[in-house]
């Protein structure tokens, strides 16, 4: 019979992990000393592992609970009651530990809603030619840009329209979605973080 040596209950009453009893028994899990996410107040993106990406609330509770270190076999976290479920398996006996752990969720502007506030483009498209065309395409492009990258402006001139576009790689997307022909210039605009940065003017028309 074994005794347990912190509370003196005996292996006849309870259930023992080594020389103790399966209450006194101490998991030891190493926790995160802070643990923080960035999230962007604008659009809600979240930064994980050093990547921005959509904010998913179970790929998050997935990457909380991989920062856990301990001999459990499995780990669980739910950020609504900001609990972890720790699963050890002892001689064949599945044991159940939980433990409260809160996380930071520090708000931010991420770097793309920056940019998009910041007025940043990289190309601009233009649409010219025949007025109702050059106004359809325009619209309909400005739908298309937008789910994938930002407009940061929209200007309408005499001669045509001109979107003012986040990623430029995108408007080459755009333009050979659509086939058209186009005429493109590049003009070095500054540097960007040591870099020589060039925009990019595209043009269609239309007859
Ligand atoms: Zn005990
Ligand atoms: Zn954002």
């Amino acid at each position: 019979m074994n005794i347990c040596p912190k509370c003196g209950k005996t292996s006849d009453e309870i259930r023992f992990i080594g020389p103790f009893c399966e209450e006194c028994f101490e998991f030891k899990i190493k926790f995160p000393k802070k643990l923080e996410y960035l999230i962007c107040s604008k659009c809600g993106m979240v930064r994980m592992r050093g990547k921005w990406g959509k904010y998913d609330q179970k790929a998050v509770e997935e990457d909380i609970a991989g920062r856990f270190r301990g001999s459990f076999e499995r780990a669980d976290y739910y950020l609504d009651s900001e609990t972890a479920i720790f699963y050890y398996n002892i001689d064949g006996k599945i044991y159940e530990v939980e433990r409260k752990f809160s996380v930071n969720f520090v708000k931010v502007n991420c770097p793309e809603c920056v940019r998009k506030s910041g007025g940043y483009y990289e190309a601009i498209l233009q649409f010219r030619g025949e007025k109702k065309k050059r106004e359809f395409f325009a619209n309909q492009a400005y739908g298309w840009l937008k789910k994938k990258t930002f407009v940061s402006k929209v200007v309408e001139r005499k001669e045509g329209i001109d979107l003012y576009v986040g990623r430029g790689k995108t408007v080459v997307e755009f333009l050979k979605d659509m086939g058209w022909t186009y005429r493109s210039s590049r003009k070095l605009s500054g540097e960007k973080e040591g870099k020589r940065f060039y925009r990019t003017t595209y043009v269609v028309r239309f007859e």
